[in-house]
């Protein structure tokens, strides 16, 4: 029985051992609440601005501009929602990329629900956001852009510091979900003019079920939550203080071990990247050649579903995915491929690879021993393929 080969960290991260070391004094006895007067609280407020401190070093920020939240979901709801209602007198127009994560279109949705305007902008074939289609669709009422800073799913890279650039100064803010970028590009908001910007935690090995908001000194936000008033009004409710103290140890780490470990999945990537495509025939690469995450290898495959492939991998005790795992449960095509002008079919036989920490070249090996025989076992079962 061979072992489990994991290629599917950008659905889920496993917690570093090194964070889940510092947590676990913060579930046992050095508890508290921040908010107490007493010095255990005085204590869990030592560790909670110590950790807002580390978390804002990984991205060049300063402390205060760093509010916690429970995940990238309610950063990307606090950064759009709380920016939008604060400056609807201002504008009631905002701009998003056709390739956003789940999360960032439904909460468009909901703003056009409350009555403001939402342009979407389409990238080109590789998933990539011109920054002069985005100054195209700017008007007089504009107040916010939002764009990823790199796609969860075909990893394609944006260029986020042309379009802060371009955005900075005009009166619009810019917001960026930075959660697939996160541990694998440098990220310094002292260098590049974003206003908001979205972080999780799992994504950088740190526990799930926490994230953080960069917001940029002067940059004014409605809250969503209402509450206790806890980080500085924004996000009420008590701190999860060991998620907390979790996350700013994995972006320690993370910061450390960024180039290195960038450079050696760039590898593991490229050299499944240049397996696929020359062994295995009608196969082609999903995203942009070259300005795509150093983790993401995303495939397409003539004539088979991505799916049926999926569950093929996983009989082999492969873990791999169609795309977005927020996404995975409706039968529709990954809205990110169909705007890159796929087909849905083409669509529909894809397959994604993220390779994380703990990958390794045998991973690799691995696929490339069983995934050239699943796709010619399916593609003899398929119509789509037989009829081309
Ligand atoms: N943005 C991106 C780019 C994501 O990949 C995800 C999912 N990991 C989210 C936002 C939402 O994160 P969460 O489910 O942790 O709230």
């Amino acid at each position: 029985m061979s072992r489990e080969v994991y290629l599917d960290y950008q659905s889920a991260k496993p917690v570093d051992p090194r964070v889940v070391e510092a947590m676990l004094p913060y579930f046992t006895e050095r508890f508290g609440n921040p908010a107490s007067l007493h010095t255990v609280g005085d204590r869990a407020t030592a560790a909670l601005e110590e950790s807002r401190a580390g978390v804002a070093a990984f991205i060049g920020a300063q402390p205060d501009e760093v509010i916690f939240t429970s995940g990238a979901t309610e950063s990307n709801n606090l950064a759009m929602i709380g920016f939008a209602n604060r400056a609807k007198r201002e504008g009631a127009h905002v701009i998003i990329s056709e390739v956003e994560h789940i999360s960032l279109h439904n909460i468009g949705k909901f703003l056009e629900k409350s009555g403001f305007r939402v342009t979407k902008v389409p990238p080109d074939q590789f998933g990539r956001i011109d920054p002069d289609k985005i100054r195209s669709r700017v008007t007089d009422d504009t107040v916010l852009v939002s764009v990823g800073w790199a796609s969860n799913e075909i990893g394609t890279i944006q260029p986020i510091p042309r379009i802060a650039e371009m955005l900075h100064g005009t009166g619009v803010a810019l917001h960026v979900d930075a959660v697939a970028a996160e541990g694998l590009l440098p990220i310094d908001m002292s260098a590049v003019p974003v206003d908001l910007l979205s972080l999780s935690s799992n994504d950088i090995y740190g526990p799930p079920g926490v994230g953080a908001l960069y917001v940029r000194k002067g940059v004014r936000l409605a809250a969503v939550t209402i509450g206790g008033g806890q980080e500085n009004g924004l996000r009420s409710g008590t701190e999860n203080l060991p998620g907390i103290v979790g996350m700013a140890a994995a972006a320690g780490i993370s910061a450390d071990e960024l180039s290195q470990e960038s450079a050696r999945l760039a590898k593991m990537r490229d050299r499944l990247i240049a397996a696929v495509l020359s062994t295995i025939p009608d196969s082609h690469l999903n995203g942009h050649p070259t300005e795509r995450l150093p983790n993401n290898a995303h495939f397409r495959f003539d004539g088979i579903e991505g799916e049926s492939l999926l569950l093929s991998m996983k009989d082999k005790g492969i873990a791999v995915s169609t795309g977005s795992a927020c996404s995975s449960k409706t039968l529709e095509p990954s809205h990110t491929l169909i705007s890159c002008g796929l087909l849905h079919q083409e669509a529909h036989g894809s397959l994604e690879f993220t390779f994380g920490r703990f990958s390794e070249d045998a991973d690799v090996d691995r696929v490339m021993e069983v995934l050239p025989d699943i796709v010619a076992r399916l593609r003899r079962m398929s119509p789509l393929y037989e009829t081309r």
